[in-house]
């Protein structure tokens, strides 16, 4: 090797050297953009769409794992697990809890309230996505319940007062004869006796503040919005039929709970169900109409927003979640 070359080859290693010893400089400086920490925080949990010239949004109160394989009648373990393996899911199945928000541009109406502190600490959350939405507890002046489970009225209340001060409440009256009934909470075996007992915290504080106002069957609640009496899942479980400018929804309620499954087969009835016959029976009318008018529905099980079509198919029916859509 030549004097000269060995210069230039002694040049460029300890340029070489130099970029290094800068670049570990810098690097100490400032860390790689990767070297951000992980946020772990889900969005806010709140989806709106219009409804002809009604707004709704749809409100996230969490979601809860379900040990689906030993909820869900009518299907054996090893083909529940193949069903949900299809859709890329397991058990335990996390299950939205989903609330719907109505603003029919006089009224502030919530259905349902999610779960409050009834379900533990990954539900919850309905009041905190309502704010984030724009709006507060205070303005709502309606709530409907489709029915008195803990994972619907919980969060009626904060502490043991109202979370909704100026809402008056609604329900059936056939369910509310038998969740706040203290003789059926006498009879029920031990583990569910924490269902009547969450029913009647959540809804007697608006009994006592003479806000509750219970009704009887289908009709209307209030201009656009009818209750549509579908029993079974509970004694007096109620969907709501919002509907503005020709266009309809239909608040299911719990006519349906795991999508994955019964959806394909809905003849798969759920363990909660008071009458599983009925559950069935309403779930497959309310699937029928929603398909032949083409009317949107929301689960408040569903995967958040829940919100989609069914469409029937030679068996069973399909899901079409609907399009993400900005408002405009
Ligand atoms: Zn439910």
């Amino acid at each position: 090797m030549s004097k000269r070359r060995f210069a230039l080859n002694s040049l460029a290693f300890v340029s070489v050297a130099v970029v290094l010893v800068l670049g570990a400089g810098l690097a100490a400086v400032q860390p790689a953009r990767a070297a951000a920490p992980l946020i772990k925080t889900q969005a806010p949990g709140y989806y709106r769409f219009m409804l002809g010239d009604f707004e709704i949004t749809a409100l996230s109160d969490g979601t809860v794992d379900l040990p689906v394989d030993k909820l869900l009648h009518g299907m054996a373990p090893a083909q529940l697990q193949q069903t949900l393996a299809k859709s890329y899911l397991k058990v335990p199945l996390e299950t939205s809890v989903n609330a719907y928000l109505v603003n029919t541009g006089t009224k502030l109406i919530l259905i349902d309230t999610g779960a409050g502190k009834l379900f533990g600490p990954t539900l919850g959350f309905l009041v905190a996505n309502l704010e984030a939405s724009g709006y507060r507890p205070d303005q709502v002046d309606e709530i409907y319940i489709t029915h008195m489970h803990p994972d619907h009225v919980g969060g009626l209340i904060a502490g043991d007062k109202p979370a909704f001060p100026n809402a008056i409440l609604r329900a059936d009256q056939k369910d509310a004869d038998y969740w706040l009934s203290a003789a059926n909470l006498a009879q029920a075996p031990a583990d569910s006796k924490g269902f009547f007992q969450g029913a009647v915290a959540s809804v007697n504080p608006y009994v006592a503040a003479g806000r509750f106002k219970p009704f009887s069957g289908s009709g209307e609640l209030s201009p656009g919005i009818s209750a549509l009496a579908t029993p079974g899942h509970t004694p007096g479980h109620t969907s709501y039929v919002v509907e503005s400018q020709g266009r309809k929804l239909i608040v299911l309620g719990d006519l349906i709970h795991v999508g994955a499954v019964q959806f394909g087969k809905p003849t798969i009835t759920i363990g909660f169900d008071s009458d599983a016959k009925s559950a069935l029976a309403e779930r497959l009318q309310v699937f029928n109409e929603a398909a032949k008018d083409g009317d949107l529905v929301a689960g408040a099980h569903l995967a958040f927003p829940g919100v989609g079509h069914v469409r029937n198919l030679p068996q069973g029916y399909a899901w079409i979640p609907v399009n993400y859509s900005i408002i405009r």
